[in-house]
């Protein structure tokens, strides 16, 4: 019988006499500590490979990848998943992603072949067993829990591997990677942590030799971060003692130049960290960290030539475009990359990172005219984002200037003369935001291009599909905000 969770229902219909079963069985096998084979031993997989039915307990992660570069087709993620526990790593291989959130501990069912457990087999199955733990500098807002304990506040440690293999080598050198990362140049990772925390995150850190290891020949990530992580240890580094660590390689074989766990201390990059003149390759490492500090990608909720219907905001999972947002980096940042610039997180994002909490944040109920600050200015005494609830949803407004790292909006005018609104998406276990696009379908072009100008210009307005508040824009950062009283539409 299937166990899966693949959505609340599913959980109450399934058969509670099985569950018990199979969490007694998963307790019998993780307490060997080494995956045990059942009493029926050989199973096929899904492709046909003979393995061994076993069940685990363990913290699952999400690894998401970077997007695309501009110029690209609009890319598709491809995230992978991993199952880690008394110190092993197994791949995760789903026919659907399960209904659970990244760093929660599960039982897996399913057939072991080497490090994989394939879960589309005959028996196989997922459940929660406990949701992540909450993060520590959480702040308390409507964004939902954040996946992932990871603290986002202070100084952060990061130990980059550099890794290679017969025949292939790294661009980057050691010190060009620690100028990356950690130099005082504005465009070093740790400056933008440093400028868009508002002061609240630094990370120092360690860069190590080149070392040697195998190809992996195949994405196998999984394999890849438990071959560079022995290998560091080998030579008498310590990647245990870092809150995160970059595994930097000749290749990948992977979709996408670099994947971050969500919420787990594992990134990867593929031939990167040397080039900062490259706002791509600084995207791709920035982004990486992004996730690893617990988030998912920064969405547009694509909703054809209208910029949002009912149907199509209670659907937002199946009207996503994954990297939909332009100006936030857990988005395509292809206005960025093309000025060499990695721009900021968007509010929601700053919000579930803790970086924008307290007076920073104004939550409005009642009618009237509501000054906003930039989202970039340091020491703000106004309000940079408000948030307005709705029977069902909870908008998120900002508004952005040139400043700082997004000094490359000066190019973009419909960033910065206007409001940027964005949705969330309650029920999912992803808690990317969903932007807006106000004027939809502008660039039917095959890349990102149509979201350059999705924010709300000063002058025009926005009415809720529920009915619940207009807002309308005022040249300088002030939001006009309407509550109606006739209450959601239906
Ligand atoms: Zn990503």
């Amino acid at each position: 019988m299937l166990v899966q969770l693949t959505c609340g229902l599913r959980r109450l219909v399934m058969s509670w006499l099985v569950l018990v079963l199979v969490l007694a069985l998963a307790v019998a096998l993780v307490g060997l500590g080494a995956p045990a084979a059942t009493a029926a031993a050989a199973f096929p997989t899904a492709a046909g490979v003979v393995g061994r039915l076993v069940t685990l307990q363990g913290v699952y992660t999400e690894i998401h990848g970077a997007p695309a570069r501009p110029g690209s087709t609009v890319d598709t993620d491809t995230p992978l998943f991993e199952l880690s526990t008394g110190g092993r790593h197994y791949r995760l291989k789903f026919a659907h992603e399960p209904h659970v959130r990244s760093r929660a501990t599960i039982t897996v069912t399913g057939v072991l072949v080497g490090h994989t457990i394939d879960v589309t087999a005959p028996g196989s199955g997922v459940a929660q067993v406990a949701a992540p733990a909450p993060a520590p500098s959480s702040s308390a807002t409507s964004t939902g829990a954040a996946a992932g304990a990871a603290v986002r506040t202070g100084t952060k440690s990061l130990l980059t591997i550099n890794l290679t293999w017969p025949g292939a080598a790294l661009t980057a050198t050691a010190p060009a990677e620690q100028n990356f990362l950690f130099g005082a140049d504005r465009r070093s990772l740790a400056s933008y942590y440093r400028e868009v925390s508002y002061g609240q995150l630094s990370w120092t850190g360690t860069v190590t030799a080149n070392l040697t290891g195998t190809d992996p020949g195949s994405c196998d990530l999984t394999a890849l971060s438990d071959q560079a992580e022995a290998a560091a240890t080998a030579h008498g580094y310590t990647p245990a003692a870092y809150d995160a660590l970059i595994i930097n390689v000749p290749s990948l074989h992977c979709p996408s130049a670099g994947y971050g766990e969500i919420g787990g201390k594992h990134t990867w990059i593929q031939d990167g960290l040397w080039n900062l003149a490259d706002g791509y390759a600084r995207e791709v490492a920035t982004h990486e960290i992004g996730h690893s500090l617990g988030l998912y990608h920064s969405h547009g909720l694509e909703c054809g030539a209208v910029t949002v219907s009912l149907n199509c905001l209670t659907n937002a999972g199946t009207n996503s475009q994954e990297y939909g947002n332009a100006y936030d980096l857990m988005g395509n940042n292809w206005p960025g990359d093309a000025h060499d610039a990695v721009t900021w997180f968007s509010a929601q994002q700053e919000l579930t990172l803790g970086w924008l909490s307290g007076s920073q944040v104004r939550t409005v109920t009642t009618t009237g005219s509501y000054p906003l600050a930039p989202l970039e200015q340091a020491g703000a005494t106004t309000p940079q984002v408000l948030v307005l609830h709705s029977a069902t949803h909870s908008y998120y407004v900002e508004y952005r200037q040139a400043i700082g790292q997004d000094a490359f909006l000066s190019g973009y005018p419909a960033a910065t003369n206007s409001i940027h609104i964005s949705v969330n998406n309650p029920g999912s276990t992803d808690t990317g935001p969903y932007a807006l696009d106000f004027t939809p379908d502008s660039n039917l072009g095959p890349g990102y291009q149509d979201w350059y100008d999705a924010p709300l210009t000063d002058g025009r307005s926005f009415t809720d599909p529920e009915n619940t508040f207009t807002l309308a824009p005022v040249a300088g950062g002030s939001v006009a905000v309407t509550f109606h009283t006739t209450g959601p539409s239906s």
